[in-house]
């Protein structure tokens, strides 16, 4: 058992403020609030200065201090530290002074963000001894926990919703996990794992290590704040399945503001999710904070499509605080999402990549994120994974056989006149 650190100090209720022990627990037994990692800010402070991480290996293990594990991560040491590009031609193609995207489509090794939530709660499932871990999984989720916990020696089952893309699926089935498919949506998934948990004592990496998990998310912000000159961004959209992720990038420019690594002169957090699941846009749009459950979801972004967001008040709230606001999208405007990223930046992203490109268009065209003002799109997963969204929809190749005639005549006389036309 390793010492206890001496900066992660709690299990917290977000609610009424109780303190728990560090164990493999996730609502407070008074009032069912959500449990999240407590630190000591004060002990920290000294610690985790701007010299000491910029000396430290390019992961998101540069930020430790603010990471729920007690000894050294075990699991996912190389995940995170993803480029921060600065997007010149998507800027100009949505119409604003400045844009990065924050490229989490090469996270290590799962091609996604949720590599970072696992690698925190796989780590600390080790340190509390579970044998065997699983999660419930819209599809980026099962293949993080079935990759990392094959190179950890963990026994491993991912419970899916059975309609996912065969990316997903196979993105799982290879790392020899016990994928199990369930008939139904993610909620009822959901609700199948928490008895499960309950019921075999398995570390269940989004319920009862959900406290650990969740902070992972925080490594995506404070590489941010790190890559932009320690400096918080403007603006950050953010894609929104459970909220989970948009609540804690504004947990983690706070904690970096809190520490002094960064000034705090003022941030706004938006969200983004598709049309045919977006109880939290729609709550946002309506003007309050009760989450209508989505029943069917119907988009093709699959990893965006949970119904009842299990932190969707909260990220309500952070977006409402920062004077942040939510968007939504159609499948139509995901693809062209999609398209418009890779064409101007040549990064292929998943569906959720184009709800947060689609969205961030709408809110400059609003006005909601000023022209003159700089912003961060989140790009969350590689587009690999979910080619049956777009397959038909960029064009065709065109065929021609091995001759420089069919060329000529074909290809290079074609597009010379088309060019001609365009000059
Ligand atoms: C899981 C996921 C998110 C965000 O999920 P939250 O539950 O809101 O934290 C965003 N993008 C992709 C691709 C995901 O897989």
């Amino acid at each position: 058992m390793d010492k206890p650190s001496p900066y992660f100090s709690n299990l917290k209720c977000r609610e009424c403020g109780r303190l728990y022990p560090k164990q493999a627990i996730h609502v407070c037994d008074f009032d069912f609030g959500p449990l999240e990692a407590a630190y000591d800010y004060e002990a920290i402070r000294p610690v985790l200065t701007r010299k000491a991480i910029e000396s430290r290996p390019h992961s998101m293990w540069r930020y430790r201090e603010l990471l729920p594990i007690d000894g050294d991560p075990t699991v996912g040491q190389q995940v995170g530290f993803t480029p921060l590009v600065k997007a010149d031609r998507l800027a100009k193609a949505l119409g604003i002074r400045e844009l990065y995207v924050k490229n989490d489509t090469v996270n290590y090794p799962t091609l996604s963000f949720k590599d970072r939530v696992v690698s925190v709660a796989l780590s600390r499932a080790c340190e509390l001894g579970f044998r065997t871990v699983a999660c419930a999984s819209t599809g980026n989720l099962a293949n993080s926990v079935a990759a990392n916990a094959a190179s950890a020696g963990l026994k491993s089952y991912v419970l899916i919703p059975a309609d996912l893309e065969q990316g997903k699926v196979l993105g799982s089935l290879v790392y020899g996990t016990n994928v199990v498919a369930i008939h139904g949506a993610y909620d009822q998934v959901n609700r199948l794992c928490s008895e499960i948990a309950g019921k075999y004592g398995w570390g269940f990496v989004n319920v009862n290590l959900r406290p650990y998990y969740a902070e992972g998310s925080k490594t995506m912000g404070f590489e941010i704040c790190e890559q932009l000159g320690w400096k918080i961004p403007r603006h950050t959209v953010v894609p929104m399945a459970s909220g989970s992720l948009l609540t804690k990038l504004h947990k983690a420019y706070g904690e970096f503001a809190r520490l002094g690594l960064v000034e705090d002169t003022g941030f706004s957090v938006h969200g983004a999710q598709a049309t045919g699941c977006a109880p939290i846009s729609h709550a946002m749009k309506r003007g309050t904070d009760l989450v209508k459950p989505v029943a069917k979801p119907d988009t093709i972004a699959k990893s965006l499509a949970i119904g009842t967001p299990a932190d969707g008040y909260y990220a309500i709230h952070a977006m409402k605080q920062t004077g942040g606001s939510a968007e939504d999208v159609t499948d139509e405007e995901v693809v062209e999402g999609i398209r418009l990223l890779a064409e101007c930046e040549g990064i292929f992203a998943e569906t959720a990549g184009g709800v947060t490109t689609a969205c961030a268009k709408k809110l400059i065209e609003s006005g909601k994120i000023p022209r003159d003002q700089s912003a961060v799109l989140c790009i969350t997963g590689h587009g690999l994974k979910t080619q049956e969204a777009i397959i038909g929809k960029c064009g065709e190749p065109r065929l021609i056989n091995p001759s420089l005639r069919e060329f000529e005549e074909q290809i290079y006389s074609k597009d010379a006149a088309a060019d001609a036309v365009a000059a």
